[in-house]
């Protein structure tokens, strides 16, 4: 479709928007599990305000706009505060992935700069996030894989086994996203130390509950700064920190280390060239956003959140074991948990007919495998809504008792 030669008005524009999207994801009624979260009415309103102060700012150069500068300082303090540390330094980033983006190139420049590196490896769990091997593609590191022990946690012997000297980074994630389930950080971290690594903590997830969780009195194993050799981490305020898209804090211990992030270039003919990330031109919008919102909820708002979202958890979680056919693959650790088969069941349910059951009701779940299962972000905004949700569930179960879908495809992210 070409441009068109006239422009359409503000309400024509509004009306042809609002059709295209009726096909999409209902996250307004809870329905969603993953990809938005909602942190209730008040948050989207003081978000709401906030982006259209910052609709058109541009965080490229803080000098124009210090307050884009000021907002990403206290927005990476308080992070910096909930994870434990008073020397951490980062920046915000547009997102999880760009924030490992830049901890997988620190740790390359690292590793290049201190031990001489030229052919940098990182070694990861197979249940790390995909950006780890977007990073390795992006920038030439090359990935040692090591699959994950019985209960989804990363097997630090076989990862040990893995490094070696050209390792400049390990990762472990707090929690992993696919089952949920927190790396044994301290060992991953020391086998890092063991080799003069980095070690970077993925809590793209986790940034923003396992802090609360603690807070709130659940017994969280430790994952951030306080756990020696943790040397950078990356907490996503888009996600349970519930802004609005495009914001994420990369931190890294102290400012020497955060340098290896930074590129500074004074050698074009548009004069000196510092950049904190992967973005030139850079949104202020879901900076100001996202600055708004941490300080709106407080940590009492936080708390309460995470106290729906956990309470939640435990509801979906025990439903669906309690769901003859179907278990939760390992035991959960926080927002997470994936749904499959029961495989001591008499019959074997198709897990991604099930997945069609409940979208035609209205129920979105991401699918995923090696195993077959339908994965469940779960957030406060899901809370009103799990007793229908498993009501569902058990009616879907029984529809699908027979069926068998030729549709094998997972769909965490697709090209168009
Ligand atoms: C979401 C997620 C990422 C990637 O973040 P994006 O914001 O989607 O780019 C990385 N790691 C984990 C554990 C995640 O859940």
């Amino acid at each position: 479709m070409a441009l068109r030669e006239h422009g359409l008005s503000k309400d024509e524009i509004v009306a042809a928007l609002s059709a295209k999207r009726t096909n999409d994801a209902r996250w307004q009624d809870g329905r969603t599990f993953g990809m938005v979260y909602d942190g209730g009415e008040s948050v989207h309103e003081v978000a709401e305000a906030a982006a259209v102060m910052y609709l058109h700012e541009n965080a490229l150069n803080p000098k124009a706009f210090p307050s884009l500068g000021e907002i990403q300082r206290e927005v990476c303090e308080a992070t910096a505060s909930l994870l434990h540390s008073d020397t951490a330094a980062g920046f915000m980033t547009s997102g999880g992935t760009e924030s490992i983006l830049c901890a997988v190139k620190a740790a390359r420049e690292r590793g290049k700069a201190e031990r001489g590196i030229a052919e940098p490896e990182m070694v990861l769990a197979d249940s790390a996030h995909a950006a780890f091997h977007k990073a390795a593609h992006y920038f030439g590191v090359k990935v040692r894989k090591v699959p994950v022990a019985a209960d989804y946690r990363a097997d630090s012997s076989a990862m040990e086994a893995e490094v070696n000297d050209n390792t400049v980074l390990v990762v472990g994630s707090a929690p992993q996203y696919p089952q949920g389930v927190i790396d044994p950080i301290p060992e991953l971290a020391e086998i890092a130390m063991s080799v003069g690594a980095s070690f970077h903590t993925d809590a793209c997830m986790g940034g923003f509950v396992l802090p609360f969780m603690e807070m709130n009195g659940h017994d969280v194993p430790p994952w951030d700064f306080r756990v020696d050799g943790v040397t950078s981490i990356s907490a996503d305020i888009h996600k349970l920190g519930y802004a609005p898209k495009g914001a994420s804090v990369i931190l890294h211990a102290n400012k020497q280390l955060r340098g290896y992030q930074t590129f500074v270039f004074d050698d074009w003919l548009g004069g000196f060239y510092a950049s904190p990330n992967i973005q030139g031109t850079r949104a202020g919008m879901p900076m100001a956003a996202a600055w708004a919102v941490m300080n709106h909820l407080g940590i009492d708002g936080y708390k309460r959140l995470t106290k729906l979202t956990i309470d939640a958890r435990d509801r979906i979680e025990a439903g669906v074991r309690a769901t003859p056919g179907l278990t939760v693959l390992g035991k959960p650790d926080a927002q997470l948990l994936a749904i499959t088969a029961d495989p001591g069941h008499e019959t074997t349910i198709d897990i991604f007919a099930l997945g069609d059951a409940l979208l035609a009701r209205g129920w979105f779940h991401d699918r995923q495998a090696p195993p077959d299962t339908l994965h469940a972000t779960i957030s406060a905004g899901n809370a009103p809504v799990v007793d229908e949700y498993l009501s569902d569930l058990r009616e879907c179960v029984s529809e699908v008792a027979a069926v068998r879908v030729s549709d094998r495809s997972t769909n965490y992210a697709t090209l168009e």
